[in-house]
Formats: C-alpha cells, structure tokens, sequence
C-alpha cells in the first residue's frame, strides 16, 4: 500500500518552487496504477518519493505500511530493498555482464552465488535474455536492455515495483513486450506504478491512473 496524504515537494535546488504540492491519493496493495502527465508535471518527483530516493518537504507518506518520516534512518534501506524501480535510460552497469547485472541486487543482499543462480537464470528466462547472459549492456537492443534492467529490478520480489517511462526508449512491439511483462507482475501481487506521458499506453492497457499536472493531482480514476 501507498499512501500520499497532503505531501508537497520543493528541490533545495528549485527556487522556491514547489515541484509537488497537496497529493492525497491511496494506491491499494496489488494494485496497477498509470502515472498520467505531460513532461514536467511531477511524475519522476512522484516516483522518487515512492522509493525513498526524494523526502517529502510536506505531508505524511506511507510506503507498503510504513510512515516513511517516522523510520528510523537504519530502516530505510531495508524498505529500499522491498521497491524495484526501472527507469527510462535502463541505468544497467555497462562493466558487468546480463548475468551480473541481475545478480547484484541478490549479491548486495549477501546470497551466495549457489543460492541466487536459480532466481537469475529462472529471471533472465522470464524476459527472454537467457542466451544472452554472457552479453555486455552495451551490446544488447533497447528493447533487452529494459527487460533486462526489469529482470534486475524483481529478482529480489519487490512488493511495490514502480517504473518512471520505461517505454521512452523503445519501439512500439518492444514497448508492449515491457509492459506485458509489468502487467505479469501486477498479475502475480506486486503493486506496480508505470509513470508515462503516452496517452497511447493506458488507452491500450486500460487500468487506474493519478493525473498530474504542473505539481497537482488533476484526477485519480
Ligand atoms: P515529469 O517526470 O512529469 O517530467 P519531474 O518530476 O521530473 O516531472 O519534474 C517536476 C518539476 O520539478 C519540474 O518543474 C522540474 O523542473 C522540477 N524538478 C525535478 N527534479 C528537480 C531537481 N532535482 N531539482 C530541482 N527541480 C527539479
Ligand atoms: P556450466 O555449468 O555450463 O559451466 P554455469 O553453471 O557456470 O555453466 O552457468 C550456466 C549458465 O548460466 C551460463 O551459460 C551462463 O549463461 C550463466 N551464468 C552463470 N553464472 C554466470 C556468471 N557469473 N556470469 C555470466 N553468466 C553466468
């Protein structure tokens, strides 16, 4: 569950500004939800706050149940690992090959080569890269190179997973392979947040959205 109760965010960079101001909305556990506006608008800010890289200036926010001001600072990086995020340029690390780059976040965690290699190759099958395994970032297509940085973003089994336009890059076959495979885990029980400012993609993939723009919730429906 997400929670957004009155939360407002101004950048110590943004003049004053505020970036996000008086969000109220409630994403339900297991939920999929489109994050609607045009570029500019907050959803990126939105999407920070939602896996704890962006505090809120203002409000309370709740993340799968926590009240994310009340945590002690010791506690956040283990809410962290619960949150998968996929972004639009991949951020893939370009000196590690597929196989690696799914297995770090399952690394960082401490497992053993023996206990993640299941999860990696059975997530590597899942988006369709397990020939690729031995390949460098550099050397896939956009198309793998998102599945392959979603691979890296559920191979811990997030339970919010949330993706900031992660069809910017792609072609319209490989968009729709991305978001089939965001919709799959919607369908498995993550909580799954896709910000676009495609008016195509929710038409096509009808689902619940938060609207933004210039900083405020225009709708949530
Ligand atoms: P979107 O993702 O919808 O394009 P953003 O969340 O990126 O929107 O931006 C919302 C507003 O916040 C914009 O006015 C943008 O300039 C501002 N903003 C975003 N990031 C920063 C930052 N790091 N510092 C200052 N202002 C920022
Ligand atoms: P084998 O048992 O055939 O020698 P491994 O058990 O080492 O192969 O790995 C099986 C497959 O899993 C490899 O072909 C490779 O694609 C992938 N793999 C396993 N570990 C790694 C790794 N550290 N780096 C890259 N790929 C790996």
């Amino acid at each position: 569950m997400v929670r957004f109760t009155n939360i407002g965010l101004r950048y110590p960079e943004g003049r004053g500004q505020w970036a996000l101001s008086g969000l109220d909305f409630l994403l339900e556990t297991g939920s999929f939800t489109w994050l609607l506006g045009p570029s500019g608008a907050g959803k990126s800010s939105v999407l920070g706050l939602m896996h704890l890289a962006v505090r809120p200036t203002a409000g309370r926010m709740e993340v799968l149940g926590q009240d994310v001001a009340r945590m002690r600072r010791g506690a956040l990086p283990g809410l962290r690992r619960r949150i998968g995020v996929v972004f639009q340029d991949y951020r893939l690390l370009p000196h590690l090959n597929a196989y690696e780059n799914v297995a770090l976040p399952l690394r960082i965690q401490g497992l053993t080569e023996q206990r993640l290699r299941a999860d990696v190759t059975e997530m590597l099958r899942w988006v369709g890269l397990l020939e690729r395994a031995d390949a460098a970032p550099a050397s896939l297509s956009g198309g793998e190179q998102q599945r392959l940085a979603l691979a890296r973003a559920v191979v811990a089994r997030p339970a919010l997973l949330v993706a900031d336009e992660p069809t910017g890059n792609l072609d319209g076959a490989q968009a729709r392979r991305v978001i089939a495979l965001l919709r799959e885990m919607h369908r498995l029980g993550t909580t799954v947040v896709v910000a676009t400012h495609s008016e195509a993609l929710p038409e096509e993939y009808p689902a619940p959205a938060l609207r933004l723009e210039a900083g405020r919730l225009l709708s949530h429906g």
